[in-house]
């Protein structure tokens, strides 16, 4: 009933595996579908940064993405992970109109121009004053509830992200996840849980347990994802996902195709 839909290709440089690679892989775990989602490309000058794919790959993509389709025993989707920049919504406009994505996905990485928080290079960032922590989260949550209120987006990518290396901000954590989940239901996404942050040093979901309540509480439905960036990571720790989201009041996952949702219900 699982679908994994957040798999990268060699095309953003750092990762590895064709989407017929990861065809095979959710084939042989068991899964429904495949959807292959590399990091979008930015207009203006490029490189943009050394870990997304850039405009002249595209073409590529969209092949590996056919070939896989023509090979695969199991549906193969085409979706994309955009990074939101305020300022870079034309272009979000425009990529939207390149190909027949089944979603995109909505990813807040940059919280500045070369800030990108989940990057290791960074992470003396969030220690650097005693308020640092608090100051990247701040930022971190407005540019996502930007993302999340555009309504661009089919559902929303690793949405704790700034938690990535176990820097939390003291206190009571709602105040950023209640306004963040009210712009998830004003922009109609649905919403990823993650389970790529289990193997970074936070070793959790993205989101975390409160996070997923609220947005059960909030109508706001989800979809079990791995991140993977080789075949190897394909469905990884869906079985702890589904206990979270269980846990969180969760009986139905949802999928794509075309853009259009729908929802499937999670077995007993
Ligand atoms: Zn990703
Ligand atoms: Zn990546």
């Amino acid at each position: 009933m699982l679908t994994d839909y957040h798999t990268h290709t060699p095309l953003c440089l750092h990762a590895s595996g064709w989407p017929l690679d990861y065809a095979r892989a959710a084939a042989e775990r068991g899964l429904a579908e495949i959807g292959i989602s590399d990091h979008s490309p930015m207009d203006g000058p490029e490189p943009f940064d050394e870990w997304r794919m850039q405009r002249a790959d595209l073409p590529r993509y969209f092949e590996a993405v056919a070939e896989a389709r023509a090979q695969s025993t199991i549906p193969v989707r085409l979706g994309l992970e955009c990074d939101f920049i305020v300022g870079h919504e034309a272009w979000l406009d425009e990529l939207a109109g390149l190909a027949d994505w089944d979603y995109l996905i909505g990813s807040t990485h940059y919280i500045e121009p070369g800030f990108d928080v989940d990057s290791p290079r960074h992470v003396n960032r969030y220690t650097r004053t005693p308020h640092a922590t608090e100051e990247i989260w701040e930022a971190y949550w407005a540019a996502f509830r930007a993302m999340a209120a555009s309504g661009r987006f089919d559902f929303l990518a690793h949405p704790d992200l700034p938690k990535k290396f176990g820097h939390r901000p003291p206190g009571d954590l709602r105040r950023y996840y209640e306004p963040a989940i009210e712009a998830i239901v004003q922009g109609g996404s649905a919403l990823e849980v993650s389970t790529a942050g289990l193997h970074k040093p936070v070793g959790e979901l993205y989101p975390g347990d409160d996070f997923l309540r609220l947005a059960h509480a909030a109508g706001v439905p989800v979809l079990i994802n791995s991140d993977a960036h080789d075949p190897s990571e394909v469905g990884r720790d869906f079985d702890r996902a589904l206990t979270a989201i269980r846990a969180a009041g969760y009986t139905e996952v949802c999928r794509f195709e075309q853009r259009v949702r729908t929802m499937v219900p999670l077995e007993e």
